[in-house]
């Protein structure tokens, strides 16, 4: 069967439409029929040159939900339930070995033979399409596969969002759950800041500040759950520093996470937290800077537990996606474009003028 993909051939030019022809499937995958592929921030830091992972040319797209199409000898779900042609899907973006050190484990996320649909794969490996920009979609039998079908179909677009910042942001509350009441400080207001907001409303803390650039991107994490929101754009950060300590005895917040992914973030964050507090930081896709850092002063006084999270796994897909089954109406409005794939490129535009917070693709 030929199918249609976009493909990055090089890096600062647009996509390309290229036809692939299937190749037969080997035991336990399954071919997915693509509904929609959501367009990640780090679809564009690839499509520049800008993440070492990428190979050229690549069928980009790590997000994605659809249909199954074909599976080849018996594949079950992440709940042990065989898989049937047409049930609607979500998959773990993120294939691993699930023998190594780090799989034996439970730091799947670590593995080493782990790759990604979208990032890690160029079309010169087989199957050769190997990322969600695309018609089809061939998974690989170790992929973790998730059932949608309790959810209305009008909302599998807004579950994309589940195999990334989704994912993400379960994996930093995996670290460190906040207490009922505790205050809380969300630093940026994306996709992954949101899923933050709606982590924290969902454990119960007390406030929820998020500060980010984008006025109108604070306002939608209000739906989430922030109970407060500051821009950069209109406070200095002594007015920022100063508003958190209003809110707590002047201690400072009892968690920051960290969603931006500069080092710049990251210093004024961590002077965000109070003693004996957690800086966790999720925001870091590829290298984001340095700064300076005392270790005295920046960490051990301070009693500080700074906390690094590197993508995720199936359990952390798990958990997005039981946090979004809960509140599908406000996820839904994280998905501001949708377009056909074969505007992938206005898509991206939309995207690096941040004009779109998520555009959904539609093969
Ligand atoms: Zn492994
Ligand atoms: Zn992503």
């Amino acid at each position: 069967m030929k199918i249609q993909a976009q493909v990055l051939t090089a890096f600062k030019t647009p996509l390309e439409a290229r036809e692939f022809d299937l190749l037969p499937l080997a035991d336990g995958e399954v071919l997915i029929k693509v509904t929609y592929a959501g367009v990640c921030g780090s679809d564009l830091h690839m499509a520049s040159g800008q993440d070492p992972r990428t190979p050229l040319p690549i069928i980009l797209g790590h997000e994605g939900v659809g249909e199954v199409a074909e599976i080849r000898g018996e594949k079950t779900d992440v709940e042990g339930r065989p898989l049937k042609v047409g049930q609607a899907v979500l998959w773990n973006r993120s294939v691993v070995c699930g023998r190594c050190f780090f799989c034996r484990g439970g730091e799947h996320h670590l593995c080493p033979e782990r790759f990604v649909y979208g990032i890690h794969r160029g079309c010169d490996v087989p199957p050769h399409v190997n990322g969600c920009y695309s018609q089809y979609l061939p998974l690989d039998a170790r992929t973790d596969i998730f059932r949608i079908d309790d959810v209305p179909p009008e909302h599998h677009k807004t579950l994309v969002t589940a195999s990334c910042s989704g994912s993400t942001a379960a994996h930093a509350f995996d670290f460190f759950e906040p207490a009922g009441g505790e205050t809380v400080i969300v630093q940026g207001s994306g996709p992954l800041g949101c899923f933050l907001v709606a982590m924290a409303r969902a454990a119960g803390v007390g406030r929820i500040v998020v500060i980010s650039r984008s006025r109108g991107r604070l306002e939608m994490t209000r739906r989430f759950g922030a109970t407060d929101t500051m821009s950069v754009l209109d406070t200095s950060a002594d007015q920022r520093r100063e508003f958190v300590r209003s809110l707590t005895d002047g201690r400072g917040a009892d968690a920051v996470y960290e969603a931006v992914g500069t080092a710049a973030v990251v210093r004024e964050g961590i002077g965000l937290v109070r003693q004996g507090g957690r800086f966790i930081t999720a925001g870091f896709g590829q290298p984001g800077g340095t700064m300076p850092w005392d270790p005295f002063w920046d960490l051990t006084r301070p009693d500080l537990k700074y906390v690094g999270v590197w993508v995720s796994h199936t359990r952390h897909t798990g958990r997005a996606l039981e946090l979004m089954k809960r509140h599908l109406a406000d996820f839904a409005g994280m998905i501001t474009h949708t377009l056909p794939l074969a505007q992938v490129n206005a898509a991206h535009d939309l995207m690096r003028r941040g004009e779109a917070m998520k555009v959904a693709l539609a093969p």
